[in-house]
């Protein structure tokens, strides 16, 4: 298989004509054991599937080359159009762990089209609140106030389809320019998602459209010379008590600073000309924390590689392009303290989830009942229960939570959406579909799988009961053949309900909507597949 196309191969290394596999082979054999050559490993992540038809004249035609302002798919109004329906006009990026915030609008206007194989973009410019600039500590140093004009970066909402798999995405890129870059430059403005000019000095950040840094590259001359991460704060002061920096260590923190102009109105009294308003402006620095990598090589064919002990392998791979850390997970939830680890546990348990038809029904029934929102999402510790907590508008798990566990918990998030006006009166109603869902998926797993959840529940009423459901009941919600309204009802009440109440579901807190008959307490089962 060769990878003619990837979401990252469109910077100055050229991925035409290389193969991966060989390639990671080859090198896993010279290297040191620790060191991976993690290369383009970032494929696993769903929008980074390699094109396996290399005859594509399609591909061909555009393969290694950025056609500036002829979008066929993805027109700069149809991404208006898909943004305004799932994304705010108002964008916030911020940091996890320093005070950086950034607040921004789109400038529709400046937007422009341009693609590269089958990738199509459309970058946004942002509007910075206080006319924000980002800029390095040697900037921040340096600039002098004629030079003021000089000092710009580019802030740009990036929205990207995939041709092939028809799928959308957007985030925030920032290009951020050294000083010498910036005095010299004379077509900042050119750099792009799919284009880095072959000066290029400085920075290129993504962040989420709303949060925080997903990864970011850093550039000298052109080329990649580093991988950059979120920073703490702490880190930055550990490194700066440090007397002297250790010699192997390939990364150290650098500050990002953001000037802007914070302005605040105010009223005065004259004692010639009465009241009058005023407006006082005072510029005002932040900062942000990164974690800068000089985990970079080229070999001798001038192709980037970069390579981490396995500890902390990211999955990143090397081409400047936008690299999130389990998207699946995040297009769902968030949470700004989680740690990138415990984001990709729960992007395995989406990907086992989503590898089942009832798994992968819900979890686009779920995404599309959010609208681009997401839930929150915590762990507990493990003597609690994981529960969706409607007051919270997310799911608390515990860090030993199975794919089946937090499925049910997502049907419980998918019911609060379509359940709001019966929410408080049908608590024991929802828990049987969410019980009956969760078991026709774990049926759906292998043999072993099943096994073990039988034996671990054999002696569990509720899950008895539940099991009888699926007697009566179809993976999709529908009556078995044979089965009328009427012999579904009388399992369900009182059968099932009491089979529930001994293992502690109580009336008080989870009341049974006794008018609510059959099959219609199955209604997002139904609706799954529609
Ligand atoms: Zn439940």
């Amino acid at each position: 298989m060769k990878c003619i196309e990837n979401y990252e191969g469109f910077s100055k290394i050229s991925y035409n004509n290389y193969s991966l596999e060989s390639k990671n082979m080859k090198t896993k054999k010279i290297k040191r054991p620790v060191c991976y050559l993690v290369g383009l490993l970032a494929f696993g992540l769903m929008l980074y599937s390699c094109l396996q038809d290399e005859t594509d004249l399609d591909s061909q035609e555009t393969t290694g080359k950025v056609i500036k302002g002829k979008n066929r798919e993805l027109s700069i109004d149809v991404a208006r159009s898909w943004y305004e329906a799932h994304q705010t006009p108002v964008v916030t990026t911020r940091s996890v762990v320093t005070h950086f915030e950034l607040m921004t609008k789109l400038h529709w206007k400046k937007g422009y089209e341009n693609r590269k194989g089958k990738f199509e973009v459309v970058e946004v410019p942002l509007l910075t609140r206080g006319g924000a600039v980002l800029m390095d500590r040697e900037t921040m140093e340096k600039y002098k106030d004629t030079e003021r004009g000089k000092i710009r970066n580019i802030s740009r909402m990036v929205i990207i389809k995939n041709l092939e798999t028809g799928e959308i995405i957007n985030f925030v890129m920032h290009i951020v320019g050294t000083y010498d870059y910036l005095m010299k430059a004379k077509h900042f403005e050119d750099n792009s998602y799919l284009y880095r000019a072959p000066d290029l000095s400085g920075s290129v950040y993504f962040y989420e459209p709303e949060g925080g840094l997903v990864n970011g590259w850093q550039y000298k001359d052109g080329k990649i010379v580093a991988t950059i991460s979120q920073g703490t704060e702490e880190g930055l002061e550990m490194q700066a008590n440090a007397d002297t920096r250790s010699e192997s260590s390939e990364c150290h923190y650098e500050s990002v600073f953001v000037e802007y102009d914070e302005c605040t109105p105010f009223i005065y009294e004259d004692p010639e000309y009465g009241i009058g308003f005023g407006i006082e402006c005072r510029t005002r620095t932040k900062y942000e924390t990164k974690l800068v990598c000089n985990n970079i090589y080229y070999d001798k064919d001038g192709n980037a590689h970069t390579w981490f002990p396995p500890e902390v392998d990211g999955g990143g791979g090397v081409g400047g392009g936008y690299q999130p850390v389990a998207p699946k997970a995040k297009a769902i939830f968030r949470n700004s303290n989680m740690t990138d680890n415990s984001w990709k546990t729960i992007e395995n348990l989406l990907n086992k989830m989503t590898k089942t038809k009832i798994g992968e029904a819900l979890y686009h029934k779920l995404q599309e009942a959010l609208k681009g929102k997401t839930l929150i999402i915590q762990f507990i510790s493990d003597n609690m229960n994981s529960n969706f907590d409607p007051g919270l508008g997310g799911i608390k798990m515990r860090m030993d939570i199975t794919s089946s566990a937090l499925l049910h918990e997502m049907v419980h998030a998918l019911q609060s959406y379509t359940e709001q006006e019966t929410w408080n009166a049908t608590q024991l109603n929802r828990e049987f579909e969410a019980h009956l869902i969760q078991q026709i998926y774990i049926n759906s797993l292998e043999a072993s799988e099943r096994t073990w959840w039988y034996e671990k529940s054999k002696n569990d009423s509720r899950w008895n009961a539940t099991r009888l459901l699926v007697r009566y009941i179809d993976e999709f919600g529908n009556l078995r053949p044979g089965v009328t309204e009427e012999d579904l009802q009388k399992i369900l009440n009182p059968k099932c309900i009491e089979d529930f109440r001994n293992v502690g579901y109580n009336n008080v807190d989870y009341p049974w909507l006794n008018s609510r008959k059959g099959s219609d307490n199955f209604k997002n089962l139904q609706n799954l597949y529609k």
